[in-house]
């Protein structure tokens, strides 16, 4: 069986990628920074119930020796390692006038350089076996840019052109490396903006509505799939027709 690992994968995006892969019939790493986020959650039986095999690593993942630590327990443990997909993130929004240092360095390692650590190790074993899929993930905010949010736009406008970097230089063996750029999708980081900025947000959208989990997770399940075996270096947005 097929060994995918999520980061950040105890609720929002991440789980829903993940629930998703285990239908699709690969075995679960499931990864988020302490154990109480699992317990918290019920995403481990609800991906046990599909009949894989799933287990909970914890990492931070802007740490590269804990990232180094988890990657060989998910070989380990279950036995492989085919698909990463990077979807760890956080934001910690204000005004560039306002943003101090600290705000600015703590989105950029746990947003991007999480992305560096991970495509590292994960494309050493890959390039070794001459298979593998990446999925990062990365945002419109990295595309267009979003006041309010100097750090993150420029940690997902980095994962851009690292996916792209990146998937030329593992192209040749086989490894596939795709970004998507969610719009704006319901989940506990988004439940934080307030009502005129998420009214504001509904104005741009064609599709007058914000985006479920399920909807990323279903584009991931294409990316990783063999449908998608001759698709590397792209970044698909997934947001309602936010911009066109
Ligand atoms: P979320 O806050 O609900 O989930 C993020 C998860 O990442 C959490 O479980 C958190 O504990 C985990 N995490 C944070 N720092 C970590 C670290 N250092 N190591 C390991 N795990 C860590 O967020 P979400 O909305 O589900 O977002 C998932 C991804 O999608 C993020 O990369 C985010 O930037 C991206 N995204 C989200 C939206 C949106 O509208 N929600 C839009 C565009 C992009």
């Amino acid at each position: 069986m097929a060994v995918a690992l999520i980061t950040g994968s105890s609720r929002g995006i991440g789980a829903a990628i993940a629930l998703r892969l285990a239908q699709d019939g690969f075995d679960i790493a499931l990864n988020d920074l302490n154990e109480s986020m699992f317990e918290d959650n019920d995403i481990v039986d609800k991906i046990k119930e599909t009949g894989v095999k799933c287990e909970t690593f914890c990492a931070d993942v802007s740490d590269y020796a804990q990232c180094e630590e988890m990657v060989n327990a998910v070989k380990e443990k279950l036995g492989g390692f085919d698909v990463l997909v990077n979807n760890a993130g956080i934001t910690k929004d204000g005004l560039m006038a306002r943003m101090s240092e600290e705000q600015y360095d703590v989105v950029i390692n746990v947003n991007q350089k999480s992305v560096f650590n991970m495509m590292k190790l994960a494309g050493k074993i890959m390039m070794k076996q001459r298979s593998g899929k990446i999925v990062n993930l990365a945002s419109v905010a990295g595309l267009y840019g979003n006041p309010g949010q100097v750090n993150y736009s420029a940690s997902k406008a980095a994962i851009i052109g690292m996916t792209k970097t990146v998937a030329k230089e593992l192209g040749s063996r086989n490894v596939n490396v795709n970004a998507v750029a969610p719009g704006f999708i319901k989940t506990p980081m988004t439940d934080k903006l307030t009502e005129e900025q998420r009214n504001a947000m509904l104005q741009m959208i064609a599709m007058k509505r914000y985006g479920l989990p399920e909807e990323i997770a279903g584009v991931v399940s294409f990316l990783v799939s063999d449908d998608a075996s001759y698709v590397t270096g792209q970044v698909i947005e997934i947001s309602g027709g936010l911009s066109m």
